[in-house]
């Protein structure tokens, strides 16, 4: 293969796209033409632990203004008098996203929320069998002729309006049809397909989504839940197929374990247009808002959270750590300061290698030979098998070493030292 030949400055920096990639453009696919509808400020308030304020509200809607989403979704006015009042607070800031709320499909809410100042109203209605039995008890024919009477007057107060079934996989593929053809009849602007509990895979998602496609002309809004853990691959797969509109929430909170998280769906987007989401998205207030929230709700962003997580940029085993130094891209599809974010390379444990502890010679400018690196490692590794080491251990023995060097008495000094703990008592 030529790629054996290639010289150093052939090697690819960018992280490498992989050959499985569609070699023609799928015309029907929006994976490098989406929006964002970001629901922290409505599903979100369906967390367990979420109390906004107002005043939190309009720290939150700012710092995903800065994101740079396309929608922010507010909880509907219909829910109290507060919600209400933080619909026209938020709408009269002056954002750039766009402002929605999200409205049981009535005319009474439909007038409340109008009033507020809104852009646009998300209304739902429960299509499954379950919603229609055992939640509004009400038949297609009533949900059809409801739907038609609000989006009418929605539009006709010139406001966007989608219509939205809810637990969408669980409803009949006819009746579903038959509704969203006849609201994209009467002109509403989007629908939207809700995975409600969180039941559907990335195939169903992708075939309803296409077959939809083919019976409206209209945007098409997708919301998954997260229960069986495929929110956003859902959401990948609905792209995919041809929806246009994606709902997030911040950290994926929302109603039980909540929904596709923002920082998930961009890390996946990043992963397939990287210039479509650099250009639309600023990846690096990602962590600001993430932190807000979970300080509101009172969570600790998880460990292994996309992009912000505490090890998501860290590289531990020594072959891994040789190959990152040399060009990271090579265990690495999203690049850490596109993030705001910084790569670490951990040495301090069992698994290191040579070419790690030799870069961080390096970072510290001492005047070691490769072999000086190696016979380190290699006490790292002897160590490191009693307990892990903490960076602090590992330059301290490595000064240590470079002063015990200047007097000849480096490899005794090694051999002296024979637990981790007597690292410091050298200093
Ligand atoms: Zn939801």
């Amino acid at each position: 293969m030529a790629a054996n030949n290639a010289s150093e400055n052939a090697r690819p920096k960018e992280p490498i796209v992989s050959p499985y990639m569609p070699k023609y453009p799928d015309p029907m696919s929006n994976i490098s033409n989406f929006k964002i509808i970001e629901s922290t400020l409505r599903e979100g308030e369906q967390f367990a632990n979420a109390f906004f304020t107002t005043e939190k509200k309009v720290e939150i809607a700012k710092a995903l203004d800065a994101v740079g989403v396309d929608y922010l979704e507010l909880t509907s006015p219909a829910a109290s008098e507060q919600s209400r009042n933080d619909c026209k607070v938020i709408s009269s800031l002056g954002l750039k996203a766009k402002i929605l709320t999200h409205t049981r499909c009535h005319m009474d809410d439909a007038k409340l929320a109008i009033d507020t100042g809104v852009d646009g109203l998300d209304v739902v209605i429960g299509t499954s069998s379950y919603l229609r039995e055992f939640s509004h008890g009400k038949d297609m024919d009533y949900i059809t002729n409801k739907a038609i009477e609000v989006i009418t007057y929605i539009k006709s107060k010139g406001l966007e309006v989608r219509f939205s079934t809810e637990d969408s996989f669980r409803s009949d593929l006819v009746d579903l049809l038959s509704i969203y053809k006849a609201v994209d009849k009467i002109g509403v602007t989007r629908v939207g397909i809700a995975d409600t509990v969180g039941c559907a895979n990335p195939r169903q998602v992708y075939e309803l989504v296409r077959t939809l496609r083919s019976v409206v002309s209209c945007d098409i809004e997708c919301h998954f839940h997260n229960d069986t853990g495929c929110a956003i691959a859902n959401a990948y797969a609905a792209l995919e197929g041809g929806a246009t509109h994606i709902d997030t929430s911040v950290l994926g909170i929302g109603e039980r374990n909540g929904i596709t998280p923002l920082g998930g769906l961009l890390a996946r987007m990043y992963a397939a247009d990287k210039s479509y989401v650099m250009n639309k998205y600023d990846l690096t207030k990602i962590r600001d808002v993430e932190n807000i929230v979970a300080s509101a709700v009172d969570v600790t962003v998880p460990f292994n959270n996309y992009i912000t997580g505490y090890c998501a940029f860290t590289h531990k085993a020594g072959i891994h750590a040789k190959a990152i130094l040399n060009n990271p891209s090579t265990y690495e599809i999203l690049k850490p300061e596109d993030f705001g974010m910084t790569r670490y390379v951990s040495i301090g444990h069992r698994l290191t290698g040579w070419n790690a502890v030799k870069n961080r010679v390096e970072q510290l400018d001492l005047d070691l030979t490769d072999q000086d690196a190696k016979n380190v490692t290699a006490k790292i590794k002897t160590l490191a098998d009693v307990r892990p080491l903490s960076l602090d251990d590992v330059d301290t023995l490595l000064r240590n070493y470079h002063h015990a060097k200047t007097q000849g008495s480096h490899n005794k000094f090694l051999a002296n030292i024979e637990t981790p703990d007597m690292i410091t008592d050298m200093a």
